[in-house]
C-alpha cells in the first residue's frame, strides 16, 4: 500500500515562502470509543505543499475538509499534530510562543467574517495600528502616518481612520481587514475565505484589490476558499482538498484545461459557463455526502462517491504524484506517469447528468 507521505511535497516555481510537509491536525473526540481507546477527527492528514515568492496558491475543498485548518496551523492558531512548517527556511513548527513573534510579522491573515472579525468598539484607525502597537514597530505620529498610507492603498480614505467598524460596508470592513494584514509588512497573507461573506458584486472588488497589492508589495497568499471560480481568479496554482488530504495539484491553467482527479472534474463541472447551453449535460452530480472524517473510507478516500472506482481503490491510498510537469494528481488511474493518465471527461461515468 503506498501513501501520500511516500511523495516529496510538491514544488512552488520559485524560491518558496513557505513550505508545508506532511502537515497532520487530528482531533481526539469521545463518544462510543471503547474506554482507552480514542477516536479521532483527522482534519488535515498529510499534507504538502510550497507556496513561492509573489505566488497565489488556491487551496479548495467542501466544508469540513480540513483547508481552514492548514490556515490555522500554519498560523499556530492551532498546534499541528505533525509535520512542518517552514517560513523562508525556518522551522517555525516547534517554536515556542514567545519565540514566534518575528515569524508572527511575517504572516498575517484575513478573516472570512468582516463584520465579526473587527472590534466594534475601535475605531478603524485603532484597529489597522493594533499589530503596530503589540510588535513595537511604530508609535505615535510614525503609526498615524502607517496606518493613513494603509488606507490609501486599500482604497480607503484616510480621513475614515476616525470612524467605527459599523459605519462601513462590508467590502470596506474587508478592506480595514486587509490593512490591518498589511501593517507589519508580511511576507505571506493567510486568506480564508475572505469574500464569501461579501455580495457577488464586492467580491471582485476585494479579489483585486488582492491582486493589485500583490503585484506592488510581492505578496504571498494562501488563498483558502469552497468556490472554485473566486479561487480561480486569484490564484497561480491550485490544491484541492479532500477529506483532509490535498487530491490535485496543478497550474490553474493545467487544472481547467485537464483535472486528473475525479473529485476536481466534479468540481469543476460545477463552475456556471457563460454560455447557458453548454451547461446541458455537463454536470456531474457526486452520489452520497462527504464521509466522516473519524471514519473515514479505507483506500481511495474518495471512492464511495467516484464514478470511476475500481476494487484496488478501496484497499490502497493512492499516494499524490506528479503526472505532468507541476501537475500532482491522488488517483490510482494516473499512476502510468506523463501521457497515461486518463481524460476523466472522455470516459464512460456512471454519473448523473444535470437536467
Ligand atoms: Fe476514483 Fe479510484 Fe481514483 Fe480514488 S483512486 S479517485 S476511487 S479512480
Amino acid at each position: 500500500m503506498s501513501g501520500a507521505d511516500d511523495a516529496a511535497p510538491p514544488r512552488a516555481p520559485a524560491i518558496p515562502v513557505l513550505r508545508v510537509a506532511d502537515l497532520r491536525k487530528y482531533y481526539a473526540v469521545g463518544g462510543a470509543a471503547p474506554v482507552g481507546v480514542a477516536n479521532y477527527v483527522h482534519a488535515v492528514d498529510g499534507v504538502s505543499f510550497e507556496i513561492g515568492v509573489g505566488e497565489t496558491l488556491g487551496l479548495v475543498g467542501e466544508s469540513g475538509c480540513g483547508k481552514s485548518t492548514v490556515g490555522k496551523c500554519i498560523m499556530r492558531l492551532v498546534e499541528p499534530t505533525g509535520g512542518s512548517i517552514e517560513l523562508a527556511g525556518e522551522d517555525i513548527t516547534r517554536l515556542r510562543r514567545r519565540d514566534l513573534q518575528p515569524a508572527r510579522r511575517q504572516i498575517q491573515m484575513v478573516f472570512q467574517d468582516p463584520y465579526s472579525s473587527l472590534n466594534p468598539r475601535q475605531t478603524a484607525e485603532t484597529v489597522v495600528g493594533e499589530p503596530m502597537l503589540v510588535h513595537g514597530t511604530a508609535s505615535g505620529r510614525e503609526r498615524k502616518e502607517r496606518v493613513s498610507a494603509l488606507f490609501d492603498a486599500v482604497g480607503l480614505r484616510p480621513e475614515q481612520m476616525s470612524k467605527f467598524p459599523h459605519e462601513f460596508s462590508g467590502g470596506q470592513r474587508q478592506r480595514i481587514g486587509i490593512a490591518r494584514a498589511l501593517a507589519l509588512n508580511p511576507k505571506l497573507i493567510v486568506c480564508d475565505e475572505p469574500v464569501s461573506a461579501l455580495d457577488v458584486s464586492i467580491q471582485a472588488q476585494v479579489l483585486n484589490l488582492l491582486i493589485e497589492l500583490q503585484d506592488k508589495l510581492k505578496l504571498s497568499y494562501l488563498f483558502i476558499a469552497h468556490d472554485l471560480a473566486v479561487v480561480a481568479h486569484i490564484s497561480h496554482r491550485i490544491a484541492v482538498m479532500y477529506l483532509g488530504r490535498i487530491v490535485e495539484m496543478a497550474p490553474k491553467a493545467a487544472l481547467f484545461e485537464r483535472p486528473l482527479h475525479p473529485y476536481t472534474e466534479a468540481l469543476l463541472s460545477a463552475v456556471p459557463l457563460p454560455n447557458p447551453r453548454a451547461e446541458r449535460g455537463r454536470r456531474i452530480i457526486l452520489k452520497g455526502d462527504v464521509a466522516s472524517p473519524i471514519h473515514r473510507p479505507t483506500g481511495c478516500h474518495f471512492h464511495p462517491r467516484c464514478p470511476y472506482a475500481f476494487d484496488r481503490c478501496k484497499r490502497e491510498t493512492p499516494a499524490l504524484r506528479p503526472v505532468t510537469n507541476g501537475h500532482w494528481s491522488a488517483c490510482h488511474l494516473n499512476e502510468g506517469g506523463a501521457g497515461s493518465q486518463p481524460a476523466f471527461s472522455g470516459m464512460t461515468a456512471a454519473t448523473d447528468a444535470a437536467p
